[in-house]
């Protein structure tokens, strides 16, 4: 066992020296979080406005989450899916209900989900659609997120993502974001199995496509008999004030992607959602993980899903969100710096006015920090601003100062 850190200078440096350099961290380290609030080793608080990329909605280290995790962790934490476990079931009947599907899949990563969701409808379009054998195409958008394994990659255009990690999977075919005839001559293809969807993509920058045309792409896809898949990792779990990005346009995917808050941050959960017609296709022996559906993951589930409910989180998104936004664009109008405020919920960016190659952004974190509030920079300019769901009108409002005296006091 190694040695107690006494300050971030030293965690820094071992990071630096034996960890692989895959991350441009802030330079800040963290050793507690409380609700919205992290701490470093020399003992300063910060409001956190990255939410571990939104999977820390119910807010860090939540109590009746841990406890969850503890009595768990007592009895039983992993038997394989090789035997059956008393907690699977309820955890599954739980999620299916809460979203509204007949079969869940528990995995780890949102990668795996994923993964997880093209074996599926590659599979569904073998059975079901009658697609010629490794002749499946599953259409992707540009600016796409959905992890890093090298299938996902390889529909990916992010050259950061892609450059120097090919051969790459074949079977996917690239159109334009919030395209609505995009989609359109693109389902035409009568071996497209699945439509590869964010309804707002968050690692891109939060962007938030034309009300309409979620909507849009689901009757296209039951038109064209594909399947809607949709990466709910980041948006899902109340982050942008409902609890899916879909209910917005009250549209239901075929194929649900969910991780991230669904453990609120205490372990890596994730899970595909789908009905009976479409999870039936893969047969024992054809898909699975060691620690997919575990004991521990399946009383988690339940704890993080139930506290988003009795604590209302969708309804607090959606209501300081909008006190956000509204305080960011007051922002904009005083101060050069910002170019577009936008987003859904408390999933929102700032679009700093310069360019993606300019360390503008990165700076201005630098002083966010300096002032209490931790934030990053996703695509050189812009700013994702997401703190966990349990923040207070009053809470909002102080950060809303910080990041207004920051931005005001800026030099370039
Ligand atoms: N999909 C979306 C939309 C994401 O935002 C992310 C992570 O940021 C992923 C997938 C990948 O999840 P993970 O890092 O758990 O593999």
């Amino acid at each position: 066992m190694g040695s107690t850190i006494t300050s971030s200078h030293e965690a820094i440096g071992l990071e630096e020296k034996y960890g692989a350099h895959n991350y441009h961290p802030l330079e800040v380290v963290l050793n507690k979080g409380e609700g919205v609030f992290l701490w470093d080793v020399e003992g300063k608080r910060y409001f956190d406005f990255l939410s571990a990329y939104s999977a820390v909605n119910q807010g860090h280290c939540h109590p009746r989450i841990i406890n969850a995790l503890i009595e768990q962790a007592k009895e039983l934490t992993l038997t394989s899916r090789a035997f059956y476990n008393d907690k699977l079931g309820i955890a599954e009947k739980y999620v299916c209900e809460t979203f509204g599907y007949n079969k869940a899949l528990f995995m780890n990563s949102g990668a795996e989900a994923n993964e997880t969701a093209i074996k599926l409808a590659r599979k569904w379009g073998y059975t079901k659609k009658g697609i010629p054998d490794n002749e499946a195409v599953i259409v992707a958008v540009k600016k796409n997120f959905h992890g890093r394994t090298t299938s996902i990659i390889s529909a990916s255009t992010d050259p950061s993502s892609r450059n120097g990690f090919g051969p790459f999977m074949p079977g996917f075919e690239i159109i334009d974001y919030d395209n609505i005839e995009a989609i359109e001559k693109a389902l035409k293809n009568p071996n497209v199995c699945g439509l590869w969807i964010e309804p707002i993509q968050g690692e891109a920058g939060v962007y938030v496509p034309k009300y309409g045309y979620l909507k849009a792409a689901a009757d296209l896809c039951k038109k064209h008999n594909v399947l809607l898949m949709m990466d709910e990792i980041q948006t899902g779990i109340a982050r942008t004030g409902k609890m899916l990005a879909s209910d917005h346009e009250g549209v239901r995917p075929d194929l649900l992607i969910l991780g991230k808050a669904l453990s609120g941050g205490v372990l890596p959960i994730s899970v595909v959602l789908a009905d009976d017609d479409i999870m039936l296709v893969i047969k024992p022996g054809e898909h699975g993980s060691t620690f997919g559906g575990n004991p521990m993951a399946a009383a988690v589930v339940m704890e993080a899903l139930q506290v988003v409910k009795d604590e209302n989180l969708a309804a607090n998104a959606e209501k300081l969100g909008t006190v956000f936004r509204q305080r960011m664009n007051a922002l904009k109008v005083k101060s050069d710096l910002i170019k577009l405020v936008r987003g859904k919920g408390l999933l929102n960016a700032i679009i700093i006015n310069d360019s993606p190659e300019s360390e503008t952004a990165w700076n201005l974190c630098l002083k966010f920090a300096e002032h209490g509030l931790l934030a990053k920079p996703t695509h050189g300019n812009i700013i994702r601003l997401a703190p966990p769901l349990v923040i207070t009108e009053e809470q909002i409002h102080e950060c809303c100062d910080i990041i207004e005296k920051c931005v005001l006091n800026f030099k370039k």
